[in-house]
């Protein structure tokens, strides 16, 4: 890897992006996210060859909110193998994140794991025969070890707020459980799932744990190879709600948003990608993260294709 180059368009698209006069708008479905100032940003690459290279506020902790999918999506496979497609779809959505109106007409098997419902039955297989603090455990502790790094945490105040707040995220685990396809009562798998998407990092720390995902000796060896390649295709085709085609098209690579405007994105091979911009797009998906993910997969001929 030439990182000369890399270190070069990172610095370059981080003054870019600090000169823009449109930074997106700040998540405001709860208090604790909708306080953070818009004009931040952060990006950092872990290459497969071991280095870290950053631009910008690489160091400043966000949440990480839908980007920890990834994560439990890895661990409930390793639990339930493909036993968890029973429950969860593979298809993109074309919907927003948290919407309702496909589970109806699928007799609550959510579309994909990425979307809030799919997303909340993988926490609720996470969850099966073991108290919630057990399962929260090992999602902290896979994200700590996919990092190296045991300073990741959960910001408590945001799961509250996200509880007091998550009539919607309610309305689906009611429904799914009505369909059959929620185990625990909708109180605990969602005290799971919003404290899994509470977890904070930083952008540096985010692309340190998702090597796992780049498929390269040397690498954290935390999912056997077939199933690496399987998140990446889910990330490529699911990872950015009704954005995913859009990010697709203008990126060519697998990546995961979360709605405190993280993106983790992978060149498979080569490197980790984490950039951060709290102001999101229409999609609900970083606005300026994402304009920085094409500019860099162009400038870096990065691509799956
Ligand atoms: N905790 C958020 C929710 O369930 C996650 C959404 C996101 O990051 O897109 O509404």
């Amino acid at each position: 890897m030439d990182t000369a180059r890399l270190q070069q368009a990172l610095d370059t698209i981080t003054t870019r992006m600090q000169a823009s006069d449109d930074w997106g708008q700040v998540a405001s479905y709860i208090p604790e996210l909708a306080r953070i100032p818009p004009r931040q940003f952060g990006i950092a690459v872990a290459t497969a060859g071991g280095e870290m290279l950053t631009a910008g506020a690489a160091d400043t902790p966000f949440s990480a909110q839908s980007v920890t999918k990834v994560f439990a999506l890895a661990i409930a496979l390793g639990r339930a193998g493909d036993q968890l497609w029973a429950r969860v779809g593979r298809e993109p959505s074309g919907s927003a994140f948290n919407s309702i109106v496909q589970l109806e007409y699928e007799q609550g098997i959510p579309r994909n794991p990425f979307i809030n419902a799919g997303a909340i039955v993988v926490t609720d297989e996470i969850l099966s025969g073991r108290p919630p603090k057990e399962a929260l455990a090992e999602i902290l502790g896979f994200v700590r070890a996919a990092a190296g790094d045991d300073s990741i945490y959960i910001n408590d105040k945001v799961a509250l707020s996200e509880n007091a707040h998550g009539h919607r995220n309610y309305a689906l685990a009611n429904f799914l459980r009505a369909c059959g396809n929620l185990r625990h009562a909708p109180e605990l798998t969602l005290g799971t799932y919003f404290h899994q998407c509470a977890i904070e990092l930083s952008a540096r720390q985010l692309a340190r744990a998702g090597r796992f995902l780049i498929g390269a000796p040397g690498m954290p060896n935390l999912v056997a190879r077939p199933r690496i390649r399987r998140l990446n295709a889910l990330m490529l085709t699911c990872g950015h709600y009704d954005g995913s085609g859009e990010f697709a098209f203008r990126t060519g690579l697998p990546a995961k948003s979360g709605v405190g405007g993280g993106i983790l994105a992978i060149v498979p091979g080569r490197a980790s990608v984490a950039v951060w911009s709290p102001g999101l797009n229409a999609y609900g998906n970083s606005k300026l993260g994402t304009e920085a993910m094409e500019l860099l997969a162009r400038a870096m001929d990065w691509s799956v294709f």
